[in-house]
């Protein structure tokens, strides 16, 4: 559903993605570890063209996303819900408007139709009675729920979280895990950027371990946590876990 090849990205003479080749098939639950630095967040940027590659291409359903306009690439940002380390709410809606957003602005659903389907995801993220709140009178975790349901309102294939859990205090790091957990077993695809390495191990069905530019391991949580092949895995799993 969604594949680079040989991407690379350069801030200025940083080489910061030395090639990446990745493959994320439909369904499918990858988890990105690797160290502070070691390109995840930019990887994950490109996967929907928040910026320009250096050279190589990102393909999702079967397009080369790279040679659109910024109107087509829109069009595909559409299907790509993105989920980030800040939740970035709009502090002067509340959590049912923020829900209701882009359904009624992009995909001109009637007021009446969007706080339908908006009712039901906050209800799917544990928020149902709270559809009336500011962002700013809610916990991290709660708004980090909103922020989930809101880029499931624009129905995507694939969603992306870039570190969803790490400025959160720790207990709320297990609402949104549980959250995401869920919405794995819906089937929904996922990319997750993570430094949570249990969750990764129980929800992934694809540990890729990524250090200095590079996919340097993937393979099944098990695989990669209980018997990684490679010194730099290793090394960090050595760390962490
Ligand atoms: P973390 O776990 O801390 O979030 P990360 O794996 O997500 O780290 P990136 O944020 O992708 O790492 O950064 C990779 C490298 O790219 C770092 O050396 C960083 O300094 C550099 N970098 C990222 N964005 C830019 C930018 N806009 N301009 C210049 N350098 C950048
Ligand atoms: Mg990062």
């Amino acid at each position: 559903i969604l594949e680079t090849k040989q991407l690379t990205k350069k801030f200025g003479d940083n080489l910061v993605l030395k090639g990446i080749d990745s493959k994320i098939e439909q369904g499918q639950v990858i988890a990105v570890i690797g160290p502070s630095g070691s390109g995840k967040s930019t990887y994950h940027r490109y996967l929907n063209l928040l910026e320009q590659p250096t050279s190589g291409s990102v393909v999702f359903e079967d397009q080369t996303i790279n040679q659109l306009t910024e109107n087509e690439l829109d069009k595909i940002r559409e299907k790509m819900g993105m989920v980030f380390q800040s939740f970035n709410l709009f502090a002067n809606y509340s959590e049912l408007e923020n829900v209701n957003l882009a359904p009624m602005n992009v995909q001109g659903l009637t007021a009446e139709a969007a706080t339908k389907q908006s009712q039901a995801l906050l209800e799917q993220v544990g928020l149902a009675d709270k559809a009336d709140a500011q962002p700013t009178s809610l916990s991290g975790g709660q708004q980090q729920r909103v922020a989930i349901a809101r880029a499931l309102a624009m129905h995507p294939d694939v969603m992306l979280f870039d570190e969803p859990t790490s400025a959160l205090d720790p207990e709320m790091v297990g609402e949104v895990l549980n959250v995401i957990k869920n919405l794995a077993q819906t089937g929904m695809t996922m990319i997750i950027v993570t430094h949570e390495m249990g969750f990764a191990k129980n929800v992934a069905d694809q540990v890729w371990f990524m250090d200095e530019g590079q996919l340097i391991e993937k393979g099944t949580p098990t695989q990669v946590f209980d018997h990684p092949q490679e010194a730099r895995t290793q090394d960090f799993l050595s760390k962490v876990l």
